[in-house]
């Protein structure tokens, strides 16, 4: 069985990504599970606090050991953990890796705080990925107005002092559904400079759904109102991915728009219909075709296991 370390180290080396999928139900991770096992495709599942409140820690903790018994070559993440607390709790809880997001604090806090988290992860074999710089947008309990981006210079020494296994740089996605309102760029250049002080460090990219019209679309056509929303291009993922060391991409928004915008559809156009199994059935087959998309076009994990 490789290791979720392992996958990361070959991801950098071999130019994959592996998609971290946000779930908070158990339709919206059957589609992303089946969408990997059709794949044959590694995959981090995440959860964040809130899905972890949302569904309880014993209905998480089953539904990802469903998971991995039907596709095993899933890992179970922590999503933007905001404490020593609710980090050490999903260590204990058997979590393979844990994200603690202090990005908000001084940069020296930041540091001691992820490197606690690293003492206490890695004492049990669990992966540990930190922050530096901000994400434009709203997600769950994090928010930023604006972008910080990440300071290359100071990414080394974060690294380097936390013994971080993931590194989550800000140059330019946003958590949400609107991600830009003028051009569509990232800042490549600042993730050179930081490849360049930390060469084999592997990268996370946070609020990186493309947001695609033809879910946009579908979700407005049956009565929503997402007006103007806008998602991370295609090509730029693609080019983190297959130039640079990105190794993780977070993707909720586009599972929620898929979720969100089958349910729509079933309900509007069967106005009848009140069989939950009809609507969030609809609803888990449009999460696994666009994962599967997304594994095919821009995470290249396909057929790595
Ligand atoms: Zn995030």
């Amino acid at each position: 069985m490789v290791s979720l370390k392992e996958y990361i180290e070959r991801a950098v080396n071999e130019k994959f990504a592996l998609g971290a999928m946000n779930f908070n139900n158990m339709e919206s991770l059957q589609g992303i599970v089946e969408a990997c096992k059709d794949e044959r495709s590694p995959a981090i599942i995440s959860v964040s606090e809130g899905a972890l409140a949302y569904m309880g820690d014993e209905y998480t903790l089953a539904l990802a050991a469903a998971a991995k018994k039907v596709h095993p070559q899933l890992f179970l993440h922590l999503d933007h953990g905001k404490s020593l607390e609710i980090c050490k709790k999903a260590i204990n809880m058997g979590f393979d890796s844990v994200m603690i997001d202090n990005s908000a604090l001084p940069f020296e806090e930041n540091i001691k705080l992820t490197a606690e988290v690293c003492k206490a992860a890695h004492n049990k074999g669990v992966l540990v990925e930190g922050e530096l710089g901000q994400i434009k947008g709203i997600e769950d309990n994090v928010e930023a107005a604006e972008h910080h981006y990440t300071d290359p210079e100071k990414a080394k020494i974060f690294v380097e002092r936390t013994n971080v296994d993931m590194l989550a740089v800000a140059i330019g996605t946003s958590h949400g559904a609107y991600k830009y309102s003028g051009e569509k760029t990232l800042r490549f250049d600042i993730l050179e400079k930081i490849e360049a002080l930390l060469p084999k460090t592997p990268l996370v990219l946070h609020g990186a759904s493309n947001v695609c019209d033809e879910l946009v679309a579908d979700f407005n056509r049956y009565g929503g109102e997402l007006i103007e929303a806008s998602g991370i291009p295609e090509e730029l993922l693609q080019k983190a991915v297959r130039e640079h060391n990105v190794v993780k991409i977070n993707t909720d928004t586009d599972i929620r728009l898929a979720m969100t915008a089958e349910t729509r559809r079933v309900l509007s156009e069967n106005k009848n219909e009140f069989d939950l199994r009809k609507f969030l059935g609809a609803g888990r087959e449009r999460v696994r075709s666009i994962i599967s998309e997304k594994i095919r076009n821009i995470f290249y994990s396909n057929n790595k296991i």
